[in-house]
């Protein structure tokens, strides 16, 4: 079976340099909170230019830790995307706030900022829920179009925290380096992110000193700044391990060279599958990371069996629109509320996307596709 995204490969290239780091961290016995962690903080920092990063341990503890630090509770509105992973929209729930959705935009898959502005409104005119934060995410790897969420954003008061867990060192023509666009960002190290470690891992972002030391004081069940005994507030326990902190800094060593290679093997797919199936659609200065490749096609079904039966492996993301799960039933929405998102979930489908993907793959990949689309 060819990989869905080669790890191994990867490995082969770093493994000294991982190895080293790990041996250190062990060496040292500082396996939580060591010198590596801070390391990579800093180089976090310098990479995408944002003025405070704090490792934590997931993508999902991020997201938290950028709610609670924006004091969202009961009777907010966060407003996201019905097309993303749960933890999204999971976060702002386990927070007793209301998630908001709104329909997305079909070339991208990202957040339709139009229809973003007239959910924020219908929410103001019901007068039920206070508007608080707008969680736009950077699908597949590919930034929000934060040019126009941002303003809205402003216009209404609202803070901006960026689901940038698939899309680490993306840009967009802000100029700006995800996860860097909105007041927090967050991304994920879980393994088959972009930039992943050996574990669950994760980040936040932001230039403003006072959100940052409330998401430090977080990290560490509301630790206060100089006395971790001293408790301020409700925290958590989020820390990022040490020993994940050696394996990110040995991984953002040839990070930006496999964000370039990604662009190699996508636009090998954009022009393998022309014609065949409906490409998703990277926007005029924007450069995606490509954490997925996802293209649509009603015969999707069909590609994924053939693909099979040539050792290819395929997924789907996401098969079911955050309005429509179970966990989600409670919010009242139903089928037809997310027209674009419904339909992207009923025929995407995700093809092996990885750094490593060489053209003789890709192009078994494609004429495996022709055959089943060209009958
Ligand atoms: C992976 C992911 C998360 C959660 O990250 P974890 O590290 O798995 O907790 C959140 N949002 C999106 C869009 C993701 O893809």
């Amino acid at each position: 079976m060819l990989p869905f995204i080669d790890l191994k490969h990867q490995y082969g290239r770093i493994r000294k340099d991982v190895l080293e780091g790990i041996e250190k961290v062990l060496e040292s016995t500082h396996y939580i909170l060591g010198a590596e962690v801070q390391e990579l903080e800093t180089k976090l920092s310098e990479y995408t230019h944002s003025k405070y990063v704090l490792g934590c341990s997931s993508g999902t503890d991020a997201l938290l830790m950028a709610l609670m630090a924006l004091d969202v509770g009961p009777g907010d509105a966060v407003f996201t995307t019905p097309f993303t992973f749960f933890a999204t929209p999971e976060t702002p729930a386990l927070r007793g706030a209301t998630p908001v959705f709104s329909d997305i935009d079909e070339d991208t898959y990202n957040m339709d900022p139009e229809k973003l502005e007239q959910a924020i409104q219908k929410v103001i005119q019901e007068g039920k829920l206070t508007p608080k934060v707008i969680i736009p995410v950077d699908l597949f790897g590919q930034a929000a179009d934060y040019q126009k969420i941002l303003p809205i954003a402003r216009k209404y008061g609202l803070k901006v925290i960026q689901d940038a867990c698939q899309g680490f060192g993306a840009t967009c023509p802000c100029g700006k380096i995800a996860p860097s666009m909105g007041d927090i960002g967050c991304t994920s190290f879980f393994p088959a992110k972009p930039l992943g470690c050996y574990g669950d891992g994760g980040a936040v972002f932001t230039d403003d000193e006072e959100l940052y030391k409330k998401m430090y004081s977080i990290l560490v069940h509301g630790r206060s700044a100089n006395d971790k005994y001293d408790n301020v507030r409700l925290g958590l326990n989020a820390r990022l391990d040490t020993i994940q902190a050696a394996v990110l800094l040995a991984k953002l060593k040839i990070f930006p060279e496999e964000v370039e290679m990604r662009q190699v093997v996508a636009k090998t797919y954009f022009e393998e599958l022309d014609g065949l199936v409906k490409l998703p659609v990277i926007r005029p200065g924007y450069r995606s990371v490509f954490a997925q490749f996802c293209p649509r096609s009603p015969k999707f079904h069909e590609i994924q069996d053939a693909l099979k039966a040539n050792d290819i492996p395929s997924a789907r993301y996401y098969p079911i629109p955050m309005h429509l799960l179970g966990a989600m039933k409670y919010l009242g929405y139903k089928k037809g509320d997310m027209p674009i998102a419904e339909a992207c979930a009923a025929d995407i489908f995700a093809l092996p996307m990885h750094p490593y993907l060489s053209k003789e793959n890709i192009q078994k990949i494609a004429s495996v596709i022709r055959s089943v689309v060209r009958g």
